[in-house]
């Protein structure tokens, strides 16, 4: 076969256009391995296989789109002029150990680089520039003014990926943000990023083109100053509450919360209902704050399919319905619910998609399983002290956390515990299917949480742990 057929269209079958890329790239390298071939493309092996995967596998992956053009790169390179004088040079292990010598500098530039996707897309949200396009390589077309920190976090970027012998992408904003929305592993190798357990970690969302909780968590060691979107969006709800006793505050602020999370998308019918049980201040803000239209976008026709199992609405994805909660695509395959009229329907704004309802699924599952063995758990208690508990005065306090790195997560409980500190039995619960996905995932958080009282465990064995009420 001829190193320039064409590839199949990765959006289609990314499998069939992964198979394709190898056997071209393999004219030169006869027994090309899958791991050999990751790495020449820039991915971990591990997120090479996730992309293999079959389209309804809990474990597939989406390729992000610089991946696809980074393999497409590959075999048009390697067509035109022979395999091995083409492939990306990959930094050596001497070449890395000269970072290990280099300048502190090098160990800030994942914070530093944090900070500068949560400043940039604060400017682009408070200066009422929210425009922002996708799928092309201009990511914030409202980035304007660059601060001398944001100066220096490119600059480090390009110092680090020259001296791997990789392209500069530290010169031009939009480019390095658009790398941003791949893992910090894949386009910036260096050991500061794979000691800190960063590898896996996205800056930049890549559905959804905000920064992402790991890069807010990452910022807020670095320059305190992140948190704003959050507060900017939330400020008016908090308000509303306030201005009822701290007890019905408590209770109000649980109901809406759990509502937002199980209701992603909502008619306007069953909003009402749910709001009018509220006080209005707290109901305005609900109603008018919290759910927009549904884009056309993410319509197939009049209707809006809804997921079964989280009542997300459901997007055509490779020619089949997905859901678009990326929580529930990592444990289910797909399944379609209801079927509605798409101009009835609203769903819930950005923040509240990333803040509450995203982190939630995980949550509802946890607290749905306890709640069927007896338990009366309690979401969100006192203002969101902490995900869930088994009652006041009851000594279990729950954090769910779904970070891809558990150094980053472990770190940042040990920092700050928060209302987990609270509880005489303090636990930490990671997914089932993000403890499967990440090699020790349990063992890793565990040794960054030495010295805390907090304790670690998957869902599944909290669950067993906890037993019958
Ligand atoms: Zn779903």
């Amino acid at each position: 076969m001829s190193g320039s057929a064409p590839l199949p269209a990765a959006d289609l079958d990314q499998k069939a256009f992964l198979v394709a890329a190898k056997r071209a790239l393999s004219i030169g390298v006869p027994k090309l391995t899958w791991d050999q071939f990751a790495l020449r493309v820039g991915v971990e092996p591990r997120a090479m296989k996730t992309y293999r995967m079959p389209a309804e596998s809990s474990d597939f992956r989406t390729m992000p789109k610089l991946v696809i053009e980074k393999v497409e790169a590959l075999v048009r390179s390697a067509s035109a002029a022979g395999v091995s004088e083409t492939l990306v040079t990959l930094p050596s292990e001497a070449d890395a150990s000269t970072w290990r010598r280099g300048p502190d500098a090098m160990k800030l530039l994942p914070a530093s680089l944090a900070a500068l996707t949560t400043r940039q897309a604060r400017q682009v949200f408070m200066g009422g520039g929210a425009s922002m396009i996708s799928g092309v390589d201009r990511l914030w077309t409202g980035v304007s003014g660059l601060s001398d920190e944001d100066r220096r976090a490119m600059a480090l970027v390009s110092r680090a990926r020259l001296s791997l012998g990789l392209s500069d992408i530290g010169a031009e904003i939009h480019e390095l943000l658009a790398y941003c929305t791949k893992p910090l592993g894949v386009w910036l190798p260096i050991p500061a990023v794979k000691e800190a357990g960063l590898s896996s970690v996205y800056l930049i969302d890549p559905e959804d083109r905000m920064p992402t909780l790991e890069a807010e968590e990452l910022a807020a060691g670095f320059s305190g100053a992140t948190g704003l979107l959050e507060e900017q969006v939330f400020a008016a709800f908090q308000d509303s509450l306030s201005k009822h006793s701290s007890k019905d505050a408590d209770e109000y602020y649980s109901q809406v919360r759990t509502f937002v999370v199980r209701n992603p998308v909502v008619n306007r019918k069953q909003l009402l209902r749910f709001v009018t049980t509220l006080p209005a201040a707290v109901w305005v803000c609900v109603e008018q704050q919290f759910y927009e239209p549904l884009p056309s976008s993410l319509l197939t026709g009049e209707t809006a399919t809804l997921c079964a199992h989280c009542s997300n609405v459901m997007a055509k994805h490779a020619g089949a319905l997905r859901c678009t909660t990326a929580a529930c695509c990592a444990e289910h395959g797909p399944s379609p619910g209801r079927t509605q009229p798409a101009s009835e329907l609203m769903r819930l704004n950005r923040s509240l998609r990333k803040y509450w309802f995203e982190p939630g699924i995980d949550e509802l599952r946890l607290a749905d399983r306890l709640a069927a063995n007896g338990h009366k758990v309690r979401m969100y208690p006192n203002r969101d002290a902490v995900d869930l508990d088994l009652g006041d005065g009851r000594p279990v306090g729950i954090d769910l956390k779904a970070y891809s790195s558990p150094e980053l997560l472990g770190e940042r409980l040990r920092r700050r515990p928060g209302g987990l500190r609270t509880y005489k039995k303090p636990l930490l619960v990671i997914p089932d299917w993000l403890a499967r996905r990440v090699p020790s995932y349990i063992d890793r958080v565990s040794a960054c949480l030495e010295g805390s009282p907090i304790r670690a465990l998957t869902l599944s064995d909290a669950v067993a742990e906890l037993g019958h009420a």
